[in-house]
């Protein structure tokens, strides 16, 4: 099956817009500012999305269901290049955030959706890696996350409270045996229907961000369920709406005991939050790409479209932007990894207190120009940009969605606003 209804753009454009091109036109623009060994990893994970959509004959239509993909690209290691594994025998030789985001950026590329349903494991593997305390169970879900064997979810987000994360209705009640027991309803969790592990948060006592605690869960026992939600702007993501009922959790499985949920939820929220403004910024690489491309060959008053300034300016304006964040981005993946190594992955706190206002500000922006750029970089491709021809559908649809995952836009600015008065503080 093709990825379109029917074709508008001619054979000689369409062929153009090839992934081979997409990711040449990206190198060209990056070679310069990447070291040999971060561009020869970039091009390496480019290799294997363009042979992978090659010999299975992908064309990124709506039938494809893109958690097929996910063990072969689990056993290559590009679920996520943030960390080394050893204490599951796994270990890269390119690792960090600067690596994590060039892996993104190709496979992003390759197709947004699945890089978001891979971003949402990524969730889930995060706090394991922190806190499995080297307990079996723990490293067995790692090792199922981390090599593409089952997908994973986080679960924060309930229906009574989405921005106000830390006031949880969700319980727990520890049980003799220091199992714990939880009810409530958790919501917009994604691959939460196809996963096999999820990481949730719940409290000892609704409303009381004092008493959190973070569990692992293995979606197969007795007290889960599971609905889909429908969300039309990532069509290909199963998205999750879930029920906990007396879900007996036992104590191998508590990554964080009653009172070290909160801190867990807020360790993992400049990961989070890079990791979106990752993919905000590889939306504008796949859009920017695009357009490049089709405003140099298509055709209109017997001229290239490009040297119309209407269009050639409105595409340098966001090339521009596209390449500045890029830069911005990073150059604070760079400054994160060095900061890892330095203090042995624990960030003194007057610099981890920078770098979560720094997070927001990436998160806010990227998202922000993305929405711009996936819109207006389809919009001057006229008719062609809004068919479904191109992956320029699924970049218009998934760029409206980033500025809500992660914190909300606003909330975003009400943490940066909080940064500003800090920093107004030290003076
Ligand atoms: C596609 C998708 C995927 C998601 N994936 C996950 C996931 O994997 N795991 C997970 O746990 N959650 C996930 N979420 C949930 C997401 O994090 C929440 O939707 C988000 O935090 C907002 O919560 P809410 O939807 O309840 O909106 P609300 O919190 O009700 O916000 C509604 C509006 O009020 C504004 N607002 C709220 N409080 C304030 C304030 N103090 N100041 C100013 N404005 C405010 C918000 O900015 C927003 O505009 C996902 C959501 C979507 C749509």
């Amino acid at each position: 099956m093709s990825r379109f209804i029917d074709q508008v753009i001619n054979d000689e454009i369409l062929n153009k817009l090839s992934l081979k091109n997409r990711y040449s036109f990206l190198n060209n623009n990056l070679m310069a500012v990447l070291s040999s060994e971060q561009f020869n990893f970039l091009k390496k994970v480019q290799k294997f999305c363009m042979r992978f959509e090659k010999k299975n004959g992908i064309t990124h239509g709506p039938d494809e269901d893109v958690y097929d993909w996910i063990p072969t690209f689990g056993a290559e290691g590009y679920i996520t290049r943030a960390h080394n594994f050893e204490m599951i025998d796994i270990t890269y030789e390119n690792y960090g955030a600067v690596y994590d985001f060039l892996r993104y950026l190709a496979i992003d590329m390759f197709d947004t959706q699945f890089a978001m349903g891979s971003g949402a494991t990524v969730l889930a593997i995060n706090p394991i890696f922190e806190h499995h305390e080297n307990v079996p169970e723990r490293l067995e879900a790692l090792k199922d996350l981390a090599t593409g064997k089952a997908p994973g979810a986080m679960l924060i987000t309930e229906p009574e409270r989405g921005s106000d994360a830390v006031h949880q209705l969700t319980t727990c009640d520890e049980q003799e045996d220091s199992s714990f027991l939880l009810n409530g309803e958790k919501v917009f969790n994604v691959n939460a229907p196809k996963a096999k592990w999820a990481v949730a948060y719940a409290t000892a006592e609704k409303n009381n961000g004092n008493l959190m605690a973070q569990f692992l869960i293995n979606t197969s026992w007795d007290g889960w369920s599971c609905e889909r939600v429908g969300v039309p702007w990532v069509p290909k993501l199963y998205i999750g709406h879930e029920w906990f009922e007396n879900l007996k959790v036992p104590k191998e499985y508590i990554l964080g005991p009653v009172g070290k949920g909160r801190e867990h939820l807020f360790e993992g929220l400049v990961p989070e939050r890079i990791g979106i403004a990752c993919g905000a910024i590889s939306q504008c690489w796949g859009a920017v790409s695009h357009a490049a491309i089709y405003a140099n060959m298509r055709k209109q008053f017997e001229q290239e479209i490009l040297k119309f300034q209407g269009v050639g300016f409105l595409l340098t304006d966001l090339w521009a932007k596209t390449t500045n964040l890029t830069l911005g981005l990073l150059k604070f993946c760079e400054a994160y990894d060095e900061k890892m190594e330095k203090f042995e992955g624990k960030i003194p706190t007057n610099i981890s207190r920078v770098m979560v206002a720094s997070a927001s500000q990436l998160k806010y922006h990227c998202t922000k120009l993305s929405k711009q750029v996936c819109y207006e970089a389809a919009n001057l491709m006229g008719g062609a940009g809004v068919s479904d021809n191109t992956a320029m559908e699924d970049y218009i649809n998934i760029s409206r969605i980033q500025e809500i995952i992660g914190g909300t836009r606003q909330i975003q600015q009400y943490i940066m606003s909080m940064s500003l008065r800090q920093l107004f503080k030290m003076l």
